[in-house]
């Protein structure tokens, strides 16, 4: 939305109001719940302030679909990282908590990257909403979420021939630096970031594993080997 401020609000009260046909409901940031709301608020209604589960449960009522933008919106993200004083969860959890059945399509990442988002959305207005058979069990549609990092990074030859790098800098699979691409489904090794620049791991960085709902609490140290993950042809820690 290029507005911002009372034009912004507007906007968006009234499309909800007059748009009986529906809408896409774009959410980005995650809903906090602790401390009523007041973590986070969008706007006022007179004198009061609107929490953003508020402003969720309002406009996603009447939405055609809820399209989550970005890890913490989609899961609870960073800012649900433990103690989560905020109390932030993501979106489709707080929606299933206030009974509302509108669908939602989550598009995690931390950012979440541009090309799945506009190739989604530009998919429902072609198409329509995604069939369920074509988004995971996380709602992550499959064309962007179907494949683990791991089945088509660029370093997997390295990790089939345990070629494993030891420092940062050096030639070999990411793996034992913390590389969580064989438990990460996303689309990076295809789409690449920054107008197809480059992505984590060939700019020698392991996959933090940043579209997955467990991401960041399972994941962390983010630069240590998972501990509770097996691999084929992997000894664990201590079987070395
Ligand atoms: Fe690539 Fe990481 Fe898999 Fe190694 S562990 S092959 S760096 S995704």
């Amino acid at each position: 939305m290029a507005g911002s401020g009372k034009p912004a609000i507007t906007i968006m009260e009234d499309t909800a109001k007059e748009k009986k046909e529906g809408y896409i409901l774009v959410v980005e940031g995650p809903p906090s719940t602790s401390a009523n709301g007041l973590f986070c608020t969008v706007g006022e209604k007179g004198e009061r302030r609107v929490t953003v589960v508020e402003r969720l449960v309002e406009l996603a009522k009447g939405a055609s679909a809820v399209v989550c933008i970005g890890q913490c919106t989609c899961f609870g993200g960073i800012p649900d990282a433990h103690p989560n004083p905020g109390g932030y969860k993501g979106v489709s959890e707080v929606l299933k908590a206030e009974r509302i059945p509108t669908p939602v399509i989550n598009i995690p990442g931390c950012p979440a990257h541009p090309d799945w988002f506009i190739g989604t959305v530009a998919s429902i207005l072609l198409y329509g909403l995604p069939k369920p058979e074509e988004l995971d069990d996380y709602l992550r549609p499959k064309a962007y979420f179907g494949k683990l990092v791991h089945e088509n990074c660029e370093r997997r030859s390295y990790f089939d021939e345990g070629k494993f790098a030891k420092k940062f800098g050096d030639e070999g699979c990411l793996w034992e630096l913390g590389c969580k691409g064989p438990v990460t489904y996303c689309h990076c090794p295809d789409s690449w970031w920054n107008s197809r620049s480059n992505w984590c791991v060939r700019a020698g960085n392991p996959c933090c594993g940043c579209t997955q709902p467990e991401f960041p609490d399972r994941f962390a140290p983010l630069y240590e080997r998972l501990l509770d993950q097996r691999l084929p042809n992997v000894a664990q820690k201590g079987e070395e």
